[in-house]
């Protein structure tokens, strides 16, 4: 089998090589900050691993020290892309306190002589840190769910390694060590590390991609100014031709919107977009879907509702938004919406539910605005 010195370098080669496909990652895509903390982290493994690999049998206090600590800094390191993985904006003390403390205790154990101590807090504080990212992938395991509980298990092997050698040590009260420990902990240990980071950084890898292509798909269907599906997105997910079925179908359009605009300005014209898609998200059910078709104009799909239903959903989201109560820029004016409803029926197509709607939509138009309009029935041939 291979000596410890050359599983090192091994751990400290693949890990350099994983550093640089985060960091190339990163480069690509800024926001994720978690990848530069991931590289971080790995950067100082290769380098407390490197010093490792090169040090000799005997236990020389700056030796140990200055790679152990660099370790505790590069697994709290880790934690923290972990924790930026699953939350955008992490509480960052608690992170920094688990390492901190772990440094410290590590520190005092060896400046008090205590090298064996140290090296239990140094395996502890790893085994420790590597359960708490296994549980951030964990609890966030829905977004990936075969990607992420792998990386959970990896994650948890690689902590059970790291505490196997802390009890070894523990159970043989090896309270100062002469030279580096070894025994069948530290084997399992220097294996896993190795596995755990390459399986680590390729599921990482994994993940960043999957992430990236989510995010363009997202925005490709997304108004970027409102934030619900765009015209492309809602004719993806309902095909002109396809058969809807007990599904309404409202046109809503803002009214004398170009008024609005002309008299309080284009910005103050896109606050008010925004405003009603608001309520549009608020007033419907997160099954239906809302889309803006362009301008001024959106549309809703309320799957399984009758008439009466759709009409009341239609007629909240209109009192909803006079109720906003946005100036036009006449005299005591408000924003107010116009809309019009069909129902899809027996085997009508969405272009023809649609079409229904926007006529109802006119009708509402010419009784004076501000009003929910019912489509007239369709016909069979
Ligand atoms: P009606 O009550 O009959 O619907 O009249 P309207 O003025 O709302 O309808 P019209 O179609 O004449 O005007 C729509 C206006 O919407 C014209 C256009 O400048 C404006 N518009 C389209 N897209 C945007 C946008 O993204 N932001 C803003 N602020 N205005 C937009
Ligand atoms: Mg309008
Ligand atoms: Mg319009």
């Amino acid at each position: 089998m291979l000596d410890n010195a050359s599983l090192m370098v091994g751990i400290a080669f693949s890990s350099a090589s994983l550093m640089a496909a985060l960091l190339i990652g990163w480069l690509n895509s800024r926001q994720e900050s978690y990848l530069v903390h991931g590289a971080s982290g790995i950067g100082l493994i290769v380098l407390g691993v490197g010093i490792m690999a090169f040090r000799s049998d005997q236990y020389n206090l700056l030796v140990t020290l200055v790679p152990y600590s660099l370790l505790i800094i590069a697994f709290t390191l880790i934690y923290s892309a972990s924790r930026l993985f699953r939350t955008a904006r992490p509480r960052r003390w608690p992170i920094w306190m688990i390492g901190g403390l772990s440094l410290v205790a590590l520190h005092v154990s060896f400046l008090l002589g205590y090298s064996g101590i140290g090296t239990i807090v140094l395996n502890l504080s790893a085994g420790i840190i590597m359960l708490l990212c296994a549980r951030e992938y964990w609890v966030g395991r829905r977004e990936a769910p075969v990607a992420l509980s792998a990386n959970t298990f990896v994650y948890g092997l690689t902590a059970l390694s790291f505490l196997a050698c802390a009890a070894v040590l523990l159970w043989e009260q090896s309270w100062v060590l002469t030279a580096p420990a070894d025994n069948w902990a530290e084997d399992f240990n220097s294996i896993m590390s190795l596995v755990g980071l390459t399986g680590i950084g390729a599921i990482t890898l994994t993940l960043h991609h999957a992430r990236a292509a989510r995010r363009h798909r997202d925005e490709a269907n997304t108004d970027a100014l409102t934030g619900v599906l765009n015209r492309r997105a809602l004719f993806a997910r309902f095909p002109e031709i396809d058969t809807v079925h007990r599904v309404a179908v409202i046109m809503f359009d803002l009214d004398h919107f170009k008024q609005i605009n002309d008299r309080m300005g284009h910005a103050h014209g896109d606050l008010v977009l925004q405003e009603f898609a608001q309520i549009l998200k608020a007033h419907l059910r997160d099954r239906d879907v809302i889309a803006r078709l362009g301008g001024e104009e959106f549309c809703a799909i309320l799957p399984g509702l009758d008439q009466e239903q759709a009409r009341h959903a239609a007629e909240r989201v209109r009192l909803a938004f006079a109720a906003l109560d946005m100036p036009i820029g006449v005299e005591g004016g408000v924003a107010t919406v116009s809309a019009g409803l069909s129902i899809g029926g027996g085997t009508e197509t969405f272009s023809s539910a649609l079409s229904r709607a926007d006529d109802a939509l006119y009708k509402a138009k010419h009784a004076g605005r501000n009003q929910v309009q019912l489509a007239t029935l369709r016909l069979v041939a």
